[in-house]
This record gives C-alpha cells, structure tokens and sequence, in this order.
C-alpha cells in the first residue's frame, strides 16, 4: 500500500518537502492552520519585492500531483493531534516555521509604540491573526531595532512612495495607513559595526535607490574596526560582508539629495532600553566596541557611553522563534522542535518514530526560500532511510485518509479547488486597479470565496 505522509504548514519547506515525498510515490496531505497556502512567501515577503513570490508557480505544480490534498484551517493542537496524525500517517513532517519573535529583555520594551516585526509584517501582509492591529504612524521618527533583512524590509516599507505601496499586494488596511504616515526618518540600529551586519547586498544596495529617502550613515560609524578590519582583509572574511562594507562606505560618502524621507544606519549601538511616558519616545542605547570572542567571531561590549534617539515607534526586529505545540518535543532555549539532522528527538536524543522537521522550525530562522529546498532534501534523506529500514512502520489505522476524516471537529477545510477560488477572487479584486492581488484578511471572507469546498 502507498505511504502516507502529513506535511505540517504549507509555506516553502512544507512544499519543498511534499514535492520530494510525492516524487518517492508517498500520498502527501499538506495541513495549515490558514486556508490560505504559502506560508512566508503570502505573509512574509515584502509586497514590493513580487518577483520572491513568483516561486509559487513550483508549489501550484506540486498541487496538481494527483496524490496532494491540501487541508486548509487547520492547526495542530486545536483541530487535530500529533497522536491522531500519527495513528494515520506513516510519516509526520513539521513545517510550521518560526511564529514568534526574540525579546530583547530590556526595560520599556513593551511600551505602547514598540511592536515585534513579526507581527509589523504579518500586518502589512494581510495575515488574518494580524490584520486588525493598530500602528501609530503619526509620528516623525521611528527605529528598527536589527541589522537583517526583516528590518531592512521594515525600514523600507516605512518610507516607499504611496504609489508604490499601491501598485503592490500589501494588505488594503496598511496601504492606508501608511499613506497617511508621518514618519519621515527611520534609523536602523546594529549592535555590532558594519562588517557583521546581516544584511544581504542586493537588499542593503536597495535602500541606496529608494525614491523619496536618503539613504544616510555616519562617516565614523562606516568604517569598520580594527579587528573587523583585519578580519575583512582575511581568507575568513566571506564576500557578503566585503561587499556590505563598501556599500555603506558609499553611502556615507554619499551628498544627501534633500528627500522628504530618511533611512539612517547606526552601527555599534545596542538598545538598553526604551523610554517615555505611557507610550516610547526614544532608545536609550549603549555604544559598543568590538572584541574578538575567542570562537572565531565578534562581540558588541559596552563602552560606558550611552545616547538617545528620538523614536515614536519601535520594531524589534531581532529574529524569529518557534512556538512549541503540545507534545511535540521542544528546545526551550533555541525555540525550535527538537531534532538530530531533521529526525525529531526526545530530551535523551532519541528519534520518534515517523516525526521530521523542516525549515525554520528545525534549523532556526536563516537563510532565503531557496535554503528550505536543500534543508527539506536533507530531512527527506532521513526519512527515506527510515522507510528503507522499516523504521517508519505501520500506522495504528492503516488504511487510506478520508478527505473528510476531520469531521465535524473542523468546521470549514479548504481544498486545494477551495484556495483556488480565493486565488482567482483575490487576483480579480486586484485587476482593475494593476495590482497583483487584493488580498482578503478575513478567514470568513477567505472560506466565501472558497466556495463549494467548505466540508
Ligand atoms: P537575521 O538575519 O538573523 O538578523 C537578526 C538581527 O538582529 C541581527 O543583526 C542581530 O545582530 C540582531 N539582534 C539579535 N539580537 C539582538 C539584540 N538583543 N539586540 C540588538 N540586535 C539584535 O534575522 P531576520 O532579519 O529576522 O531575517 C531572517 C532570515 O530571513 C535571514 O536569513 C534573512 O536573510 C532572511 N530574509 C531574507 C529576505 C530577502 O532575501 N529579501 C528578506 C527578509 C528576510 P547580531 O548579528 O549582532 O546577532
């Protein structure tokens, strides 16, 4: 009989993952708790960034697989068991990526005006759990706290041209709001100097080429240190630091050319804290040099001096960690399901039989889409190896899954017709204004235009 497998959270890991198992003649049921697929690339990829999401033309192709089904609105631990999964199915992959976000553990930082990205993003791109938060825009000046990409996509964000947000996908409640923002400069703060920056080049050259902002770094801030210096001139150094450097040594020799906005690099400043009155209205940030810490890398360490940067609204956007879901074996500390090389493990080490793991819930919130396929081709070799030895062995109930096997404990799943549906309502919506899509926000408008597919 066909081998089973459930593949938990259809953004690209899971479809990277259920691509290969259909290839190897398992039966794949892709789960997600939206009824929307695609995971990040719908509720993570900048809006302005389309050409990122065009990778869904694989994924659409992977759907057509006669052995897919899609299980849309459904969330582990809520509608369905890791048990019952596991009675079914002789292979359980988890991709259910990273939902929440790292604290900074300083005092302030949940004033009124100081948000997470994780959520900041969510909200611009429609995700329905975020979708009616509120962000006070009516402010001058605004920090993001991070030197990744995820804040490189805030700041952005932040200062486009409303034309630009309104040729785009960004959700219809951010694209007004953000019309109507007053925020005019936007400081992007690093802990650590220049050359440890994680930004990537073509996203760091990007915010050189913004329309309405100047991009702007202060002379001395540039510069890397000594020891970062040294390091750059080194065979350790990789090209994506050389290059970020010299980036921003142009951008610090750069005239400003008197746009209405700003994006400001700090480098060498880690926030302390957030302060004001009722809501924040500056970071209080120690600057730092740096030192070698004895592994190979480099640490921010205080320098006994401190400042203050004006902001009205505060993004923490310092990466992302797991959310454990019952049962499934956690890693408290580094926020991700336990596993040895995609095998899920107990606390001993020990591999569960028929438990796997994907993408950011495995190896922690790196990389770009394309990283997922390799990660998901690892995980897959494990399996297969599992299955080769009749390590995955028999499920309780070892009979096909019924589509409606869920009954009535899910009260709407959308199938893969049922998404196409919202897709070709969300892509008609968009047509007669040239954007790509207006996207709904609300799960019960999403299960309307799913239609006939709602049992
Ligand atoms: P990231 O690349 O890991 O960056 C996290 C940033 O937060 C780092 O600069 C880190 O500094 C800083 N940080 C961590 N803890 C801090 C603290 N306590 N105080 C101050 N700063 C702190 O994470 P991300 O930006 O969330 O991105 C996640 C992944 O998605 C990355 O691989 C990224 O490249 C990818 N991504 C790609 C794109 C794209 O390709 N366009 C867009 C978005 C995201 P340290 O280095 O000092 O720890």
């Amino acid at each position: 009989m066909t081998n089973r497998a459930a593949v938990i959270g259809a953004g690209p890991s899971g479809f990277y993952t259920a691509g290969m198992l259909l290839k190897e003649g398992f039966a794949v049921d892709l789960y997600d708790v939206l009824p929307t697929p695609f995971g990040l690339v719908r509720a993570g990829v900048a809006p302005d960034h389309p050409k990122i999401k065009a990778v869904t033309r694989v994924f659409d192709k992977t759907a057509r697989d006669e052995n897919f089904r899609f299980f849309g609105g459904v969330e582990l631990g809520q509608h369905v068991t890791r048990e019952q999964l596991l009675d079914r199915y002789h292979a359980v992959v988890y991709a259910m990526g990273t939902s929440d976000d790292n604290r900074l553990g300083i005092p302030g930082e949940d004033l009124a005006g100081s948000h997470p990205a994780t959520e900041f993003v969510s909200w611009y791109n429609g995700h329905p759990h975020h979708a009616d938060r509120d962000y006070d825009l009516s402010v001058k000046n605004a920090v993001v706290i991070g030197n990744g990409n995820v804040a490189i996509d805030v700041a952005r964000m932040l200062v486009l041209h409303p034309d630009e947000v309104r040729a785009t996908d960004t959700a219809d409640h951010a694209m007004e709001a953000l019309a109507a923002s007053q925020i005019e400069e936007v400081t992007l703060l690093g802990r650590r100097g220049p050359a440890q920056a994680a930004f990537t080049n073509p996203e760091l050259r990007e915010l050189g080429e913004l329309t309405r902002a100047d991009v702007i770094v202060p002379a001395g801030e540039a510069l890397p240190d000594e020891l970062s210096a040294a390091w750059l001139e080194s065979d350790a150094a990789d090209i994506t630091s050389r290059r970020n450097v010299e980036i921003l040594q142009s951008y610090a020799e750069r005239e400003a050319s008197g746009h209405s906005h700003r994006v400001v690099l700090r480098f060498l400043r880690s926030p302390i804290a957030l302060l004001g009155d009722g809501r924040v209205e500056a970071v209080r940030v120690s600057v730092n040099r740096i030192e070698d810490n004895g592994r190979g890398g480099f640490s921010a360490v205080p320098t006994g001096v401190e400042e203050e940067i004006p902001a009205g609204l505060v993004i923490r956007s310092i990466g992302y960690r797991g959310v454990p879901v019952a049962g499934i074996p956690f890693d408290e500390r580094r926020g991700l399901i336990r596993n040895e090389a995609g095998r899920v493990t107990d606390e001993q080490g020990e591999p569960q039989r028929g438990e796997y793991v994907v993408g950011w819930i495995k190896r922690g919130p790196s990389g770009v889409i394309g990283t997922n396929k390799k990660d998901a081709a690892d995980t897959v070799a494990q399996l297969l190896a599992d299955r080769d030895a009749g390590a995955l062995g028999a499920p309780a109930i070892d009979e096909p899954v019924a589509g409606d096997w869920l009954g009535a404990d899910v009260e709407r799943v959308v199938d893969w017709g049922g998404w196409q549906n919202i897709d070709a309502h969300e892509v008609g919506l968009g047509e007669p204004h040239g954007r790509p899509r207006v996207k709904l926000v609300d799960v019960d408008h999403m299960h309307d235009a799913a239609g006939g597919s709602k049992d």
